[in-house]
């Protein structure tokens, strides 16, 4: 949901973006891997986030084996772990022939967000990186069913694999790549990708799919 260094990370793209020509660029991203991290993940919470991911991005998606949670990433003095870390590690397993990983988890976890050395965050992804995570520690807060935990998780989903396809964070109100500022109430009022980003994606070479039914209702 925050992205590390916003300013400057988007700098960096939009002169990349200039440099190299955008059919190359475009070209490259066909496959996303699904990494679950720990396995107290519930299956039904995996199948909603690989669903998520197909209706929105003409994209294939593939799940690997668990693997548990790295213990360079635990952050002892808030007993959860730490995003950025995760993405490193997420990173280096990056499969052959995926070129994204999503880390999925139930633990919770952060990152700086100034003035906050540690802020925990639903998800965390860099602006055109390889690796996004996102955990469901507080998509389950007053949720009103394990349903609609899963459904805030794979709305998480598809706005990290959003920042990682270069897309940023989009104004419009009910928009899946709005900010959601670490309140629950902005993925609930989500429903899809506007105009605005679906046309950011286009222009960018990737394929997001129209007129699609997401899997959960609009609010
Ligand atoms: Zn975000
Ligand atoms: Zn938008």
């Amino acid at each position: 949901v925050s992205i590390e260094t916003p300013s400057r990370r988007a700098f960096l793209a939009a002169s990349m973006a200039l440099l190299a020509p955008r059919r190359a660029r475009a070209a490259t991203v066909r496959r996303i891997a699904l990494q679950p991290l720990g396995a107290s993940l519930p299956e039904a919470q995996r199948e909603l986030v690989l669903r998520a991911l197909r209706t929105f991005y003409d994209l294939e998606v593939v799940e690997l084996p668990v693997a548990p949670l790295p213990r360079s990433a635990y952050y002892a003095p808030r007993r959860r772990y730490r995003a950025e870390k995760l993405l490193e590690f997420l990173a280096e397993r990056l499969p052959s022939g995926s070129q994204r990983i999503l880390g999925l988890t139930a633990v919770d976890i952060s990152t700086s967000k100034p003035p906050h050395e540690d802020w925990g965050v639903l998800g965390l992804a860099t602006l055109d990186g390889a690796a996004c995570v996102i955990s469901s520690f507080r998509c389950r807060r007053r949720a009103r069913s394990a349903r609609h935990t899963a459904e805030r998780f794979a709305k998480t989903a598809v706005h990290e694999i959003g920042h990682t396809l270069g897309l940023e964070h989009c104004p419009t109100r009910g928009c899946l790549m709005e900010d959601a500022g670490g309140k629950m109430e902005t993925t609930d009022r989500e429903h899809l990708l506007c105009e605005a980003s679906l046309r950011e994606l286009e222009r960018r070479g990737h394929a997001p799919r129209r007129d699609v039914t997401p899997p959960w209702p609009k609010p």
